[in-house]
């Protein structure tokens, strides 16, 4: 396994000092480094205090399971072509874990965002919606991301989904229910199927945190980015005068909108970027908006879709990619001190949930350039180990794009697509894990882990995806807590 460097003099810092003046601290870091490089030998120096610190990038693909790499693959690359992730010289695989909310001995295999992240920020298995709080008895549960900042480290998220979904969500609040994404939305209900949703216990007003948008303003992480204006934008609970993107100013946040205002951060400044409403728009869409459909049958002959491709998604222009996202998390670290990051691809998921596998694909190749720039950073930062992995599987399946390989007359009982590649073939991609209309479900197959950085060629081949905590928490030196 992966072991922390010894001899690395991790800063540990006091939260109320940094929190105030963090800029100021991380400059007297650095200041009294440099003078700690003139009282030593230079043997000193090459085993001491100028040695960088641990740092951590992990990379999740929502949905990414190996049916969803494949089809993106294929699409992106060609039938022989690789992707970037192809490249990572470890790969693994992951056993998804959750347990039932009212009974959590029990096993459930098929499970959600909230208890998958929270699984791999945490490093205990809960029950689905809970965001970092254990199942049945609503335990606060540390996550790497607070463990890393009480112990100094640069801390950052980045999402194409607002900041207050499960995934990031679970790296840095805590609640039974990811839908309480606002103050307004402490009870309500949910979607079309309506849904009860109820995290009073958590309203402020009976001595909790608060909503997760709330929560997340209050927080002292470095740098945070995706979409989600619309849960800040709701008035504070805790001051009616406020919303909750002024409580997060008023805490010392930046709030940056565009995707211009990415290039002129400052990294003595927390930084909250909000680029859209919720879900950040997707970079792909199929042809006019085309997307899987059910299969018609004419005088009991089967009638195939038409094949159509991918365009580029007009709503996503003006829109941050996520490698540039990432690109500026990075830019806020400094090269000595340790850093814990998340970044997500959320789409890859919702996209396969609303059958489209043109919105999956092109997520996916967002997430594949997040890793260019993560292994760019990582070669000149050699004491980095990027992690790259799904929180669940997904519903798309690459099957026969004709009518079924066994019987012919017969074909997907699902949603069904024809997506004519680049490279003049057509691939089948079915969805059919529910008859209704509205969305998929997940599904409960093995992720894949991929790594690059120190040590990986003794990362085990199969984990538990609680695990990856484990690993993350050696890596960056942090295991007694
Ligand atoms: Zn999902």
């Amino acid at each position: 396994m992966l072991q922390a460097d010894g001899e690395n003099k991790r800063i540990k810092k006091q939260m109320p000092i940094f929190s105030s003046v963090g800029g100021i601290a991380k400059l007297l870091v650095a200041l009294s480094l440099l003078l700690s490089v003139h009282s030593c030998t230079e043997q000193q120096l090459e085993t001491t205090s100028m040695r960088p610190a641990p740092k951590m990038i992990l990379i999740i693909g929502d949905g990414m399971d190996d049916q969803q790499i494949t089809i993106a693959r294929i699409y992106l690359s060609g039938n022989n072509g690789r992707l970037k992730l192809d490249e990572l010289p470890y790969r693994g695989v992951v056993q998804v874990q959750a347990v039932d909310e009212a009974n959590p001995g029990q096993a459930v295999y098929v499970t959600d965002s909230a208890s998958t992240a929270t699984a791999i920020a945490t490093g205990r298995i809960t029950s689905s919606r809970r965001i970092a709080t254990s199942a049945g008895t609503d335990e606060r549960l540390l996550s790497i991301m607070e463990i890393a900042q009480s112990a100094g480290l640069g801390t950052g998220i980045v999402t194409t989904a607002s900041l207050t979904d499960a995934t990031p969500a679970a790296f840095a609040t805590h609640i039974n229910n990811r839908f309480c994404q606002g103050p307004a939305d402490m009870v309500s209900t949910i979607g079309a199927t309506r849904t009860p949703v109820n995290c009073s216990q958590y309203i402020q007003a009976n001595g909790g945190g608060g909503s997760i948008s709330e929560q997340i303003a209050a927080l002292e992480i470095d740098i945070l980015l995706g979409g989600g204006t619309q849960y800040f934008d709701q008035i504070s609970e805790a001051n009616s005068a406020m919303s909750v993107m002024d409580a997060a100013v008023a805490n010392g946040y930046k709030v940056i909108r565009k995707r211009e205002e990415l290039a002129l951060i400052e990294a003595d400044t927390k930084v909250l970027g909000l680029f859209s409403p919720s879900t950040m728009p997707v970079r792909l869409r199929g042809v006019g908006g085309a997307q899987a459909e059910k299969i018609e049958r004419i005088n009991g002959q089967v009638r195939l879709p038409a094949a159509y491709s991918c365009e580029p998604n007009p709503q996503f222009a003006g829109m941050p990619t996520l490698a540039e996202m990432t690109r500026a998390a990075l830019s806020q670290f400094d090269d000595v001190r340790g850093f814990m990051l998340m970044v997500e691809s959320a789409s890859i998921d919702k996209q396969s949930h609303r059958r489209r596998p043109c919105g999956s694909i092109g997520e996916l190749a967002q997430l594949n350039e997040a890793l260019e720039v993560a292994l760019e950073y990582a070669v000149s930062h050699p004491e980095t180990l990027i992690l790259v992995t799904a929180d669940h599987a997904q519903a798309a399946q690459l099957v026969s794009e004709k009518v079924s390989l066994l019987a012919p007359n017969h074909a997907s009982p699902g949603f069904f697509a024809r997506l004519l590649t680049p490279e003049g073939s057509v691939m089948g991609i079915n969805y059919a894990t529910t008859d209704w209309p509205r969305q998929e479900g997940h599904t409960g197959a093995q992720v894949p882990l991929y790594a690059f950085g120190p040590n990986v060629n003794q990362l085990p081949s199969f984990i538990r995806q609680a695990e990856i905590f484990g690993i993350m928490e050696r890596h960056l030196g942090l295991g007694s807590h």
